[in-house]
C-alpha cells in the first residue's frame, strides 16, 4: 500500500477561506473586526517570523491582527501589565504570547494571566481543564488542525485504536483528549513508554509529537493505519524533516501528512478560527449576562 498525502497546505487555505467569510459576518453583525493581539519579547529569531506570519495572516482574512513587540529584558511585571491590559481590553478577542520568553519569565504566571475566554492558544489551565471536561472553550491549535485532518480525509474515529506519541500540555495531551472526545481508544506514549514500536503497532491513528527527527520506522505502522506526523526537525543535512520515516511510513499506512505542508500550515489557520471562535463566546456570554 502507498498511502496518500494528506495535504494540509490546501486544507489550511480552505480553513483560510472559512475564516475570512466568518470574519465578514462577524464585522456585519457587531460593527468591528476579531481582534488578535500577539505579543512577542525579545528578538529570538523563529519567535519573530512566526509572529509576524501570525500578525500576517490574521490582517489577511480580515481580522484585526496586531504584534507588540517587548524588549528582551523586559520583566515579568512589565510583561503581566501588558497582559492585563489586553485582558480588559473590549476590542482584543484573542492574545497569544509567544513562547519561549525570556528566562526572566516564568512562562505559567504569563499564561495563567490569559483571560480563559481570550486564551487563543488555548494554552491556560482553565483551557485545558474545559477540554477534558468537555465544556465548551479554546482548544490549542496545533491539535484542532490534526482533527481537521482526520476529518477531511474521512477517517473514522468512533471506537478505532489511536495511539499518540508525545504527551506535552501543547500538543499530545489535547490530542488525545479530542481522540477520546471521538470515541477513539486512546493510548497516550512518551518517553518511558516500553516497547514503542508494538504501541504504536496497535494503532488505527497513530499521532506523533516529539521531536526526534524520523523516530517513527515503517515496521512500527500498522497496514492501513492513518500517521499523522507532528514534529518538525532539522536533520543532519540541515533538511525539515518530521518524527516520522515518511518513505517508509507511506508503504504502510493508508494516509500520512507530510512534513512540511502536513500539520504545520493548519496550526495558523486554526489560530485564526479560534479567534472568531473566541470573539463570539465572549460576547454571546455578555449578551447572556
Ligand atoms: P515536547 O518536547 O514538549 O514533548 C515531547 C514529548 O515527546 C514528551 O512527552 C516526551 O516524553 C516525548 N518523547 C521524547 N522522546 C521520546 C522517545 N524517544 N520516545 C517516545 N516519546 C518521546 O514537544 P512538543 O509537544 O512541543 O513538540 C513535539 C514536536 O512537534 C516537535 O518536533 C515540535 O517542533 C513539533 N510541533 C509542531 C507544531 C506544528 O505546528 N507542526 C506545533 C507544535 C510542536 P516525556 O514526557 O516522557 O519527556
Amino acid at each position: 500500500m502507498t498511502a496518500s498525502l494528506l495535504d494540509g497546505k490546501a486544507l489550511a487555505q480552505k480553513v483560510r477561506d472559512e475564516v475570512r467569510a466568518d470574519v465578514s459576518r462577524f464585522v456585519a453583525e457587531h460593527g468591528r473586526p476579531p481582534g488578535l493581539d500577539v505579543v512577542l519579547v525579545g528578538e529570538d529569531a523563529a519567535s519573530v517570523v512566526y509572529t509576524r506570519n501570525k500578525e500576517k495572516a490574521s490582517n489577511e482574512v480580515g481580522m484585526r491582527g496586531r504584534l507588540h513587540r517587548l524588549p528582551a529584558e523586559t520583566s515579568e511585571a512589565e510583561l503581566l501589565a501588558r497582559v492585563a491590559e489586553l485582558c480588559a481590553d473590549e476590542t482584543v478577542d484573542g492574545i497569544l504570547v509567544q513562547l519561549p520568553l525570556p528566562k526572566q519569565i516564568r512562562e505559567d504566571r504569563v499564561i495563567e494571566a490569559i483571560d480563559p475566554d481570550k486564551d487563543v492558544d488555548g494554552f491556560h489551565p482553565i483551557s485545558a481543564g474545559r477540554l477534558a471536561t468537555g465544556k465548551p472553550g479554546l482548544v490549542p491549535c496545533t491539535p484542532s488542525g490534526c482533527m481537521r485532518l482526520l476529518a477531511e480525509a474521512g477517517v473514522k474515529l468512533e471506537g478505532a485504536r489511536a495511539v499518540v506519541v508525545g504527551r506535552s500540555n501543547i500538543v499530545g495531551k489535547p490530542m488525545a483528549q479530542l481522540l477520546l472526545a471521538a470515541n477513539a481508544t486512546v493510548t497516550m506514549a512518551h518517553s518511558r513508554t516500553k516497547d514503542l514500536a508494538s504501541v504504536c503497532r496497535e494503532a488505527d491513528v497513530l499521532v506523533v509529537a516529539v521531536g526526534r527527527a524520523r523516530m517513527v520506522r515503517g515496521d512500527w505502522v500498522k497496514p492501513g493505519a492513518v500517521v499523522i506526523d507532528v514534529g518538525m526537525n532539522r536533520d543532519e543535512a540541515g533538511k525539515l524533516c518530521g518524527d516520522v520515516n515518511t518513505e517508509e511510513a507511506r508503504e504502510k499506512a493508508s494516509f500520512i501528512t507530510p512534513v512540511p505542508g502536513g500539520v504545520g500550515p493548519m496550526t495558523i489557520a486554526y489560530l485564526l478560527e479560534n479567534t472568531v471562535r473566541a470573539a463570539r463566546m465572549r460576547l454571546g456570554k455578555k449578551k447572556g449576562g
